[in-house]
């Protein structure tokens, strides 16, 4: 039997978050009801924090969600016709609430499907004592696997496990890793984990250190050097075979297509609104492949979670802070002002 009420946050978008009591929601048809052990702050939270969400009906000003797009827990009741997953299984959320009978859908991207929800911005998310999720988003977390692990897993670990699969990353690689917030620092893991050389470029020599004991073997400080310089030195003048841009900044996302070597691979993951390319300087004449990374098709779980096991990546190391969901103020104003790396709520 579960509670009726329970404690979750809102946020008015003025750089606040309130811990308030709401009814425990209701499983709907085809949906379950998962009591949260761990709920992870993202970076694209501050967007709802700060009031320009870049997802979701909040930002049409519609009623506020419960933000937490990160989660995992314990299902704990079933809506009607449910089948596939039982009470008392471990579960992390995928975040896309999309059609899963579109075509796109079917391959798993259900976050490219016409009219998509985001789990934690469209929807109620993982930052309350309970979520629901659709059946088909509940992500079976093995036994092995903590729950701060799988709320972790469902985000830059996804993303980067996606990315760097299709971008082909492996022995032999030179990846260089740009911005080592949260999702470079998975990017770092993920790349070691896929037998490259890793180098890994920031501003902060906190972010660059905490880099090297993720594993990577070299470190540019862009605030000390030019990025391209300091990774055609590292490379001995060849350039990276893979540049992964986490950073979002458009003078890094121009970087990492200079600081890439010929026949290279680059994905752009951090989000921005333009960049200067050279189309016959960075792609033509260079023979560049430039891709987008976001998030992981659905069927690509088993695949993410299998790796992250059998190679033993330490995704706890991500996480610098864990907080009770009372204490969300402190957490996401911490958060704000980047005094955490990846901060989780835990139960
Ligand atoms: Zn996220």
């Amino acid at each position: 039997m579960t509670a009726t009420t329970m404690r979750a946050v809102l946020m008015s978008g003025d750089g606040t978050a309130d811990v308030v009591d709401r009814p425990v929601p209701t499983p709907g048809p085809g949906e379950v009801l998962v009591q949260t052990r761990a709920s992870a702050i993202c970076r694209s939270d501050m967007t709802i924090y700060h009031g320009n969400p870049v997802l979701g009906a909040v930002r049409t000003g519609d009623d506020r969600r419960v933000p937490g797009h990160e989660a995992a827990g314990v299902v704990v009741a079933l809506g009607e016709g449910v089948t596939g997953v039982a009470v008392g299984d471990r579960v992390a959320g995928y975040l896309a609430i999309g059609d899963e009978r579109h075509p796109l859908g079917q391959r798993g991207y259900l976050m490219l499907t016409p009219g998509w929800r985001c789990f934690g911005f469209d929807v109620d998310g993982g930052d309350a004592e309970y979520f629901t999720i659709p059946a088909h988003n509940a992500l079976p977390l093995p036994e092995a696997m903590s729950f701060e692990a799988g709320a972790v897993l469902t985000d830059m670990v996804g993303t980067q496990y996606a990315t760097q699969r299709t971008l082909g990353v492996g022995p032999g690689d030179v990846v260089a890793v740009v911005g080592m917030g949260p999702m470079g620092s998975a990017a770092v893991l993920i790349a070691k984990a896929r037998g490259a050389r890793v180098i890994a470029v920031d501003v902060l020599d906190t972010r660059l250190e905490h880099a090297r004991s993720l594993g990577a073997d070299a470190v540019v400080d862009s605030s000390q050097e030019d990025m391209v310089a300091g990774i055609a030195r590292e490379t001995g003048g060849a350039g990276a075979d893979v540049v992964i841009e986490c950073s979002g900044n458009p003078r890094a996302q121009r970087g990492a297509l200079d600081a890439a070597a010929k026949l290279g691979r680059v994905a752009y993951v951090g989000e921005s609104q333009s960049a200067e390319i050279n189309p016959s300087e960075h792609l033509i004449h260079k023979q560049l492949t430039l891709i987008g990374g976001w998030y992981f098709p659905r069927t690509l779980w088993d695949e993410i979670v299998a790796f992250v096991v059998e190679h033993d990546i330490p995704i706890e190391k991500l996480i610098s802070h864990r907080f009770p969901l009372e204490d969300a103020a402190e957490a996401f104003a911490a958060f704000d002002r980047r005094e955490t790396e990846k901060a989780v709520f835990i139960w």
